[in-house]
C-alpha cells in the first residue's frame, strides 16, 4: 500500500459511518490525487479557482471524483467556479452567496454550497458572524436564492493547541446549524456540518461534524513555492 493509501486507511478507521473525508489536494500534483483515488477516496477539496478546474480536467476520466471548493472566493472568479465544484464550502458573505446564484442561474445550474461560519478568535479568517447567519435565516433571506442549495456550515476552528477553545468553537457551529433548524424548521436538506482539518477532525467530530477536511494528514506538508 502508498503512504497516501495507508494514511487515508488510517483516517477512515477513526471517522464514523457516514462522515464524509475530503482530501484537501491543494498545492498537491495530480499524480498524488490519482494515487489517493486508486485507494478509494472520491471527494477532493482545493482552494484555488484555477487549480480545481485544471485539476479536475487532469482527472476527468475517473468515475465518481468529485471537487470541493474550500478556499476564499473572489466574486469575478464565480463564473469560472459555478458548474465545476460539486460543493463550494466557502460562502463567506451574502453577497458572495448572491454572487453564485445569479451566475447559477445563468449557467442553468444548481450549485450546493455551505455557508462559511467565522467563530475562531482570529481576525483574519472569513466568513458570516453567528449573529449574522441568524439573522440570514430569521429573515429567511434564503427565499430569494434561484440556483443554490444551502447544504449547512463550514467551520474552522481557532489555529491554537489549547484544544478547550478548539473544541468550544466546534460545538458553537454545530449549535449553531441547530438553532438555524428551529428558526427555520421548513429547511430542507441543511444537514452538513463541514469541521475538522489533519490537527484537530477527532474534536470536531466529537463535537458532531459530519465532514472533515484533511490536507496534510493524508498528502504531507504542502510545498507552497511550486505553481
Ligand atoms: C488547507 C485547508 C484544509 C486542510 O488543512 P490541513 O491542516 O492540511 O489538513 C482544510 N480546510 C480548509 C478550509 C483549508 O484551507
Amino acid at each position: 500500500m502508498s503512504g497516501i493509501a495507508q494514511r487515508i486507511a488510517d483516517i477512515r478507521s477513526t471517522l464514523p459511518a457516514g462522515t464524509e473525508l475530503v482530501a484537501v489536494s491543494k498545492f498537491h500534483p495530480a499524480e498524488s490525487i490519482a494515487e489517493a483515488y486508486d485507494a478509494g477516496q472520491r471527494v477532493f477539496g482545493e482552494s484555488r479557482v484555477q487549480e480545481l478546474i485544471a485539476k479536475r480536467q487532469a482527472l476527468s476520466g475517473r468515475d465518481g471524483i468529485r471537487w470541493h471548493f474550500i478556499g476564499h472566493l473572489q466574486t469575478n472568479k464565480v463564473r469560472a467556479l459555478v458548474g465545476q465544484a460539486d460543493l463550494i464550502e466557502s460562502i463567506d458573505s451574502e453577497r458572495l452567496l448572491d454572487a453564485v446564484d445569479r451566475e447559477s442561474l445563468r449557467a442553468g445550474t444548481i450549485s450546493r454550497v455551505l455557508l462559511q461560519v467565522h467563530v475562531a478568535a482570529e481576525e483574519t479568517k472569513f466568513g458570516f458572524s453567528p449573529d449574522e447567519l441568524l439573522g440570514f435565516f430569521t429573515r429567511r433571506d434564503f427565499e430569494r436564492l434561484k440556483a443554490v442549495h444551502i447544504c449547512g456550515l463550514m467551520g474552522m476552528a481557532t489555529n491554537t493547541d489549547d484544544w478547550t477553545r478548539v473544541a468550544d468553537d466546534f460545538r458553537l457551529v454545530a449549535a449553531l446549524r441547530d438553532r438555524i433548524l428551529t428558526i427555520a424548521p421548513d429547511l430542507r436538506g441543511f444537514d452538513t456540518l463541514s469541521m475538522g482539518m489533519s490537527d484537530d477532525y477527532p474534536l470536531a467530530i466529537a463535537a458532531g461534524s459530519t465532514m472533515v477536511r484533511v490536507g496534510t494528514a493524508i498528502f504531507g506538508q504542502r510545498d507552497y513555492h511550486k505553481p
